[in-house]
């Protein structure tokens, strides 16, 4: 083992040992709520380095719900079936508000601030859903996550699908609002059937960090050696989860842990060393914004502690 992956391991356990032990961990989303089940007490950590040293800590392999940070990934197959035109249906501008936030979406004709908040994934899916029945779309979805994360077994959590499918009442809003100035192609119900059972996808910090590799390593997945996504576009992903993973947490997160990231509201969060590393934490209570609170601060001290902040050392 290199001395920089043992230094890594080291890292990554007292990480886990730190988390383990803190008392304060916010609160665990309930208006999904299948996800009020899941303990607080959970903390887990995966990093997978660009030469392939793994480093797991705490419940690495216990599935959680993604939630929102299936949308990194749908925006990745958006991009590679429509490149730039993505952005005619949605911008890449931070929204400084809520993730379900409706006032934005009036001021400006329901176009989306950005792929991230819900407003602008319901789009990005409703794109990616054109031309196909919503089983393919979504089989099309997973098909690409258990791909890129090398693991067939990888699958969605029915019973999450089916509670918010229940209790999405915002979500619909938001994609009938969004239907009215045109911005959707397809029926609300088939496009939010998509979007729930996306954010259902059940993975394990460790199934996510493989899944985000091609992130760190300029758009190659290192399982095969294809180019899922050009390299300017991977640069381009992830220089808006930088500006907008976090919603109106994102300048915060920037600031403390200083690389791109997505969370969501399962307690998950993706975040990308670009060169250097695929880090996936989970820790099921949130922040006020609704991104994990330990998820974060364990983020940081990885990040101050590898000296990975792409803002420098
Ligand atoms: N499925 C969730 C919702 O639409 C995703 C939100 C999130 O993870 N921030 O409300």
């Amino acid at each position: 083992m290199t001395k920089a992956s043992a230094h890594l391991d080291t890292v990554v356990s007292d990480i886990a040992d730190d988390m383990r032990a803190r008392t304060e961990r916010g609160d665990v989303a309930t208006y999904i709520p299948e996800l009020a089940r899941v303990s607080p007490k959970h903390f887990g950590i995966a990093v997978i380095t660009a030469d392939g040293h793994v480093a797991l800590g705490g419940d690495s392999d216990m599935p959680f719900s993604i939630q929102s940070v299936s949308k990194v990934f749908t925006l990745t197959l958006a991009l590679g079936r429509y490149g730039d035109r993505l952005w005619r249906r949605v911008g890449r501008e931070p929204s400084g508000s809520p993730f379900n936030s409706i006032v934005q979406l009036e001021r400006e004709q329901g176009i989306p601030r950005n792929p991230f908040i819900n407003a602008g994934a319901i789009a990005v899916t409703d794109m990616i859903l054109s031309g196909h029945q919503p089983r393919e779309a979504l089989g099309e979805i997973l098909s690409f996550m258990r791909f890129l994360a090398d693991d067939p077994t990888i699958s969605i959590d029915e019973a999450v699908a089916a509670s918010e499918q229940r209790t999405g009442f915002r979500n619909a809003a938001l994609a009938n609002y969004m239907k009215s100035f045109g911005v959707l192609d397809n029926p609300v119900e088939m496009t939010l059937g998509v979007y729930f059972h996306q954010c259902a996808i059940a993975m394990s910090c460790k199934q996510l960090a493989m899944a985000g590799r091609f992130l760190a390593q300029s758009g190659r997945n290192p399982s095969t050696g294809l180019q899922v996504i050009q390299a300017e576009r991977t640069r381009r992903i992830n220089a808006v989860m930088l500006t907008c993973g976090h919603y109106d947490g994102s300048g915060e997160f920037a600031y403390r842990v200083g690389l791109p990231g997505k969370s969501g509201v399962g307690g998950g969060i993706l975040a990308i060393s670009p060169g250097e590393a695929s880090i996936a934490v989970w820790s099921p209570g949130l922040d006020a914004a609704g991104n994990s609170h330990l998820g974060r601060i364990a983020l940081e001290t990885l990040s101050k502690r590898m000296d990975w902040s792409i803002f420098g050392a």
